[in-house]
């Protein structure tokens, strides 16, 4: 029996986009498969840094932030026009969490993390120069720092994804829902749904890549006994149409100690996040009153002249990596069920989309070669001979 596809990713945000664009360079016939807009799920909802993540930089993640600012540099240089530098401002006040020396030590480590070629070091900024930091508080204020990290436009690099994908040889399907695989011999056999029009493809393979809605998917392709429970992390920002600066800055929360940026966006300013595990629709995800106070508090607190009501707050969901056991070995972002030729992605991250989307692509040939040896060679129909 021949199949239509080597490939079929599910979901079309950052990583199903990144992981379709790395099949088809590595020659899989590809088809991508996202049911509203390209980017239009949680990669919508990021706020587009491309870094080691600094305000969850600890000891205990030092392997993963030094992929993340070596990913940094890769993206910088291979998407100079979606991804550019820009320079954060740390804060550190007398009752901080973080103390000013132990803020220099991390920043330090980032630095050393980054290696050669990267971004420039952080620098501290001379006392007298505090007056231009756009009305911070300057009382109890202790230090501040300056360091570079970098920010991209995710819908435009997830659509330049989808558009190399597609200069590539992958059918790129939108708006069309996945409704349910089914497993055969080969792979699966795929039905999909734009409007009242119900199509079918045969894939030797699906990668997951549907984020907060992949058990609702797993569960359509017959696999939710086999994989692992996802834990989701809620992401709550709030936005104000006034911009409070042109500068961006990482301030500490008055209330738990988090660390939230404030920074220019869409001509006003974003304040954001207050993260806490969710369970339940991904749907149905929203900012409750308690989290949008606890943000417009932190933000009259260092900045007590910027005292205009949000206009809007919104929330997003990111899932966490899995245990070192779920991931059996693997890179904990990715979860493998060889025997069902299925990949799922868990904690995927705008900054990592290039790296992860190249371990997923070794896995899915790896597992291909073995186990299929005598359908290697075999032609795949052209893509463009699935109309939906
Ligand atoms: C608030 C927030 C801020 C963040 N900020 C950053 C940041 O600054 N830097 C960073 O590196 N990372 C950041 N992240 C993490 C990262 O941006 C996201 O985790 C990442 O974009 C998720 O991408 P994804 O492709 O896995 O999921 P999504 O973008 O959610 O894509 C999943 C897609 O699957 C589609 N889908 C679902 N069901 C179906 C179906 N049945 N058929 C077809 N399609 C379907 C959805 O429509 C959606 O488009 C942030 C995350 C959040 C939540």
């Amino acid at each position: 029996m021949s199949t239509d596809f080597d490939l079929c990713v599910i979901g079309g945000g950052i990583i199903g986009a990144g992981i379709a664009q790395a099949a088809a360079l590595n020659g899989l016939s590809t088809v991508i498969v996202e049911r509203k807009g390209w980017g239009s799920g949680n990669t919508s909802r990021s706020n587009k840094l491309v870094h080691g993540s600094l305000e969850h930089f600890s000891g205990m993640n030092i392997f993963r932030t030094r992929e993340d600012l070596v990913e940094r540099q890769i993206l910088m240089r291979i998407a100079p026009d979606l991804i550019k530098p820009y320079w954060f401002y740390l804060p550190i006040f007398e009752n901080d969490k973080r103390s000013s020396w132990s803020t220099e030590l991390q920043l330090l480590t980032y630095d050393i993390l980054a290696g050669k070629n990267n971004l420039p070091w952080h620098k501290k900024i001379a006392e007298n120069e505090w007056r231009d930091l756009d009305g911070l508080n300057q009382s109890k204020l202790e230090a501040v720092y300056q360091f570079q990290d970098a920010q991209t436009d995710a819908l435009l690099l997830t659509q330049e994804l989808v558009r190399s994908a597609k200069m590539h040889g992958a059918l790129a399907l939108c708006p069309v829902n996945f409704d349910e695989a089914i497993k055969t011999a080969d792979g699966y056999s795929v039905q999909v749904t734009k409007g009242s029009r119900t199509r079918t493809f045969e894939c030797r393979f699906i990668a997951n890549a549907t984020g907060a809605w992949s058990s609702i998917t797993a569960g359509r392709m017959g696999l939710l006994s086999k994989i692992p429970n996802a834990q989701y992390t809620k992401s709550t920002y709030i936005e104000f149409s006034q911009q409070l600066s042109d500068k961006r800055f990482f301030i500490e929360s008055n209330h738990d100690g988090t660390r939230l940026i404030v920074m220019p966006w869409r001509g006003g300013t974003l304040v954001g996040a207050t993260e806490k595990l969710f369970t339940g629709n991904p749907e149905h995800v929203k900012p409750t009153a308690e989290e949008v106070e606890k943000l417009v508090s932190t933000v009259r607190h260092h900045f007590p002249h910027f005292n205009n009501p949000p206009s809007q707050a919104w929330s997003g969901l990111g899932s966490k990596s899995l245990s070192r056991k779920q991931a059996k070995g693997l890179d904990r972002r990715l979860f493998l069920l060889d025997e069902s030729r299925y990949l799922g992605v868990y904690g995927g991250q705008l900054t990592s989309y290039r790296i992860l989307a190249e371990k997923a692509v070794i896995n899915i040939l790896r597992i291909l070669n073995e186990t299929i040896e005598d359908t290697l060679n075999k032609p795949f129909v052209s893509s463009s001979s699935i109309s939906i």
